[in-house]
């Protein structure tokens, strides 16, 4: 059974959405049964609204990606958020800031979009409005904590891409990952803190920290071997 499947082709770049994500939908939506069909209305298009918002700001890195000659395979959708999946990523830090910069401004621009709507339609269609206003909110956070300084996200990337021409490319990306991982444990901790009032975890962030902590482990090592094939190539 395929771990994934195709949903839409944008620009040439399939959207491909994970198997656990189309699982997790139908109960997230059971979650909203109790307030009614209104209820499983705005739950659902808060929901796919939440997912396109996603896919937007994965688009955004891709475009730029490929637009500076690198090769984009697909998005893959993820009940955790999106990921798009590039090879033959840019090594120049220029293109880097740029590839991570697109996803969060992508997003920034999607808020203020969606605050103008907020502002048109509160006083003639509310329900427009409170869906508005949700999504300008989801899209707030997701360019907020997509720029925090962890890499492998954007915030980390940016600050690699920062270093870089300081540091040299490998001593930046050990540094920035140490960072990421550092900030992994601490979401680790704030994620079982929970724990010790008698209340329950937040596994949503416990699997984003061990999901941080691994992708940084492995993109540095990626780097150190990288950079050995450059400096022993035969
Ligand atoms: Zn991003």
């Amino acid at each position: 059974m395929p771990s994934s499947f195709k949903i839409a082709t944008i620009s040439g770049i399939p959207i491909r959405i994970h198997i656990t994500l189309a699982i997790l939908f139908p109960l997230f939506l059971l979650s909203y049964a109790g307030l009614g069909i209104m209820g499983v209305l705005l739950g659902g298009l808060l929901g796919i609204g939440l997912f396109a918002s996603i896919t937007l700001h994965e688009l955004a890195h891709a475009v730029v990606a490929r637009h500076r000659g690198c090769h984009i395979h697909e998005i893959l959708l993820l009940p955790i958020g999106g990921i798009a999946k590039i090879s033959n990523m840019s090594s120049n830090h220029r293109d880097e800031l740029w590839i991570a910069l697109a996803g969060p401004l992508t997003s920034l621009a999607l808020a203020g979009g969606l605050l103008a709507v907020v502002i048109f339609s509160a006083g003639a269609i509310p329900f427009v409005a409170i869906l508005a206003l949700a999504l300008a909110k989801m899209n707030g956070m997701l360019a907020g904590f997509n720029l925090l300084p962890v890499f492998p996200m954007d915030g980390g990337r940016v600050f690699r891409a920062w270093l870089s021409p300081r540091l040299g490319r490998l001593r930046a990306t050990y540094w920035a990952a140490k960072i990421g991982k550092l900030f992994s444990i601490l979401f680790g901790i704030w994620a079982v803190f929970p724990i010790l009032k008698g209340e329950t975890p937040d596994f949503f962030l416990l699997i984003i920290a061990v999901f941080i902590y691994q992708s940084a482990t492995a993109e540095s090592r990626q780097v150190a071997f990288e950079e050995w094939r450059r400096e022993n190539p035969y």
